[in-house]
């Protein structure tokens, strides 16, 4: 029996996702599975299908349903890829990439934020995704090489390091721009140098530390 939730989730791909451009039917189908209203703050789960980001607490947000499925296929992961994400908040991307590619890395700068979204996608099952804490403005080398890099906070520009991590033909995925408005961009590695062009406009929440934006008070986070 389908429930609320299963409704509203196959009313949210046809119409936010797939009418909108979002064609890869892995993408689609993992949109359709994830239940995005575990992924959110209890008082939010009535509008977890709703076509908006929404607040996930300490200032920072779990993005549109669109953005995620979008971001997810200009990735072009086929299953057997690792993949580094960026900007772990709630743990809703992760667990897409998760259903699309072998193994997901995903650093977080908030602890609490870390820590509730590595109980969150354990409880549910995602065994392949690991969450650390710390700067993924610096990427994260311990595991890298990856063969997919994902950004999901805004950077003033690519992080040097992030290239570095990237395997030869890897892609890399990132809001690029200034504080206020982004460009989605695309790279991939050709030849040792990554080669870019961007997907369209868009708003994130910052990407703070060494290679994001820096905080008035100088404080990483
Ligand atoms: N992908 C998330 C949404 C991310 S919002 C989801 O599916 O819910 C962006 C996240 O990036 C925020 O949680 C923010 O704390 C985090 N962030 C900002 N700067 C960071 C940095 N330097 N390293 C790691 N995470 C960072």
């Amino acid at each position: 029996m389908k429930d609320r939730f299963d409704i509203a989730r196959l009313d949210m791909v046809e119409t936010q996702i797939r009418r909108r451009g979002v064609f890869s039917p892995r993408v689609l189908d993992v949109m359709a599975l994830i239940p995005r209203q575990e992924f959110v703050p209890a008082q939010f789960r009535n509008e977890a299908y709703a076509d908006k980001p929404l607040p996930i607490g300490e200032g920072q947000t779990i993005s549109q349903p669109y953005m995620v499925a979008a971001m997810a296929e200009s990735l072009e992961l086929t299953g057997s890829e690792r993949v580094l994400e960026i900007g772990t908040g709630s743990g809703y991307q992760a667990a897409v990439l998760s259903m699309l590619a072998r193994e997901v890395i995903t650093v977080e700068s908030r602890t609490t934020l870390a820590l509730e979204a590595q109980e969150r996608l354990t409880d549910l099952g995602y065994a392949n995704v690991h969450v650390h804490n710390g700067d993924g403005s610096l990427g994260f080398s311990e595991t890298a090489p990856y063969d997919a890099i994902l950004v999901t906070a805004a950077a003033p520009e690519i992080p040097r390091l992030l290239a570095g991590q990237l395997r030869e033909a890897g892609r890399l995925v990132i809001p690029v721009g200034s504080q206020e408005n982004q460009e989605l961009v695309q790279a991939r590695k050709t030849n040792g140098e990554l080669k870019s062009r961007e997907l369209f406009g868009c708003r994130f929440v910052l990407l703070l530390g060494r290679h994001g934006w820096s905080r008035p008070g100088g404080e990483p986070f």
